[in-house]
């Protein structure tokens, strides 16, 4: 079968690398010429809204996706109409923008942050006297990885913060003084049938996630699958999900889903029976979705900016690198590494991790306690 993406980064990259097994091919549409899913399919190198190369890829696929949300709508609409693709652009068209996100959970009866429209800074300021600070400024569409947000901590921010924005179309929310924060990671094939990932528990600094680390038997499982089976349903959604959530008590807060796999259910590649990646290839294709079960604990951390050696890394024991062949740049996600282990809570494991953040460029995250979930508190 053939696979079209819009997109060609390392999402990309991770699915053709797990649908080479069950024999398919890759075409990317993807500007950029660096697109490092590239050495794995054809890789037409055009921008978005190059209809040549969109109706070539609708020709040759049999079967279309995107690796992430900012693809633009009218390009995802307008391959959909030549081919099956998956999640649908309707599911799209809420994902990437947060007013509809926050919408569409607050209509589910699932719990979020209070939070607003703001298009003007006398919005914003009307809104503030409801949501009260703290407070986080967010551009609707467009943002990722802390990009397109601010913080507000008294009135005096208020005119700073809308610059920094750009004065784009934005939501305003109240901060969220969470326990820890969560992703449940599910797959819906085309006809209904779900299966959901063990927790992630996430490590985020400045926005950008850190460090992932796999919960087997979370006492917040039964809780979290029921919110996410709820978006799935009303959406009727197929393919990988990915639904951030925030804990405060024993309360979940929808942050926001992703229609897609996410960097938090990375380690599923080593540490589960079968990955994020190829569960979301088994569902667009239309096969029989694999088990989602841990085979082993496992604990991902980003390598952000910089890239360490390979043999650094290889040092440790159990470790599986995965560089993403883009160029180091401050900020940028270029890799991720797994740690897997029969047992999280061992001193042997902790101590593993503790080398690897080090080595990571996190000093400040080896020092948490990871044994014990629910002292963790908020340290963005
Ligand atoms: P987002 O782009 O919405 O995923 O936000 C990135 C990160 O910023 C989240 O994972 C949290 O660590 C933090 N964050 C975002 N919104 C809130 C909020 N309302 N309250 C507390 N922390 C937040």
């Amino acid at each position: 079968m053939n696979i079209g993406i819009l997109g060609g980064g390392q999402l990309a990259r991770m699915m053709a690398q797990a649908g080479r097994s069950l024999g398919l091919n890759f075409m990317f549409l993807c500007p950029d010429i660096y697109a490092c899913a590239a050495p794995f399919g054809e890789h037409l190198c055009v921008p978005y809204g190059d209809e040549d190369a969109q109706k070539r890829l609708a020709n040759w696929a049999d079967i279309t996706t995107y690796e992430f949300e900012n693809v633009p709508l009218s390009v995802v609409d307008s391959v959909q109409k030549k081919v099956s693709l998956y999640p649908s652009s309707s599911v799209l068209s809420v994902a990437r923008d947060r007013l509809k996100e926050k919408t569409l959970f607050r209509n589910l009866g699932i719990p979020t942050a209070n939070f607003s429209p703001v298009d003007s800074l006398e919005d914003l300021r009307n809104a503030m006297k409801n949501i009260g600070f703290s407070a986080i400024l967010k551009t609707r569409t467009d943002g990722y990885d802390g990009k397109g947000q601010a913080l507000l901590h008294g009135k005096n921010d208020l005119p700073s913060a809308w610059m920094k924005v750009g004065k784009a179309p934005c939501i305003v929310e109240s901060m969220v003084a969470f326990n820890r924060e969560l992703s449940i990671i599910a797959v819906r094939d085309q006809r209904g049938k779900m299966v959901f990932y063990p927790l992630s528990e996430n490590h985020h600094r400045d926005g950008i996630l850190r460090l992932s680390i796999s919960r087997q038997d979370d006492p917040m499982q039964a809780r979290a699958e029921a919110k996410i089976r709820y978006i799935m349903e009303d959406l009727n959604y197929v393919g990988t999900m990915a639904l951030e959530l925030f804990q405060v008590k024993d309360q979940l807060f929808a942050n926001e889903f992703a229609p897609r796999v996410h960097n938090s259910g990375h380690w599923t590649i080593e540490a589960a029976q079968t990955s994020q990646f190829e569960n979301h290839l088994r569902a667009i294709c239309g096969f029989p979705l694999g088990k989602t079960t841990s085979v082993q604990s496992a604990a991902m951390v980003n390598l952000i900016g910089l890239l360490p050696s390979e043999r650094q890394i290889l040092n440790i024991t159990d470790a599986t690198p995965h560089f993403y062949c883009k160029a180091e740049r401050p900020g940028r996600k270029v890799g991720h590494v797994t740690l897997t282990s029969k047992d999280y809570t061992s001193e042997d494991f902790q101590q593993r991790l503790s080398t690897l953040l080090q080595l990571a460029g996190q000093p400040e995250l080896a020092e948490l306690n990871f044994l014990n979930a629910a002292t963790q508190t908020s340290h963005n």
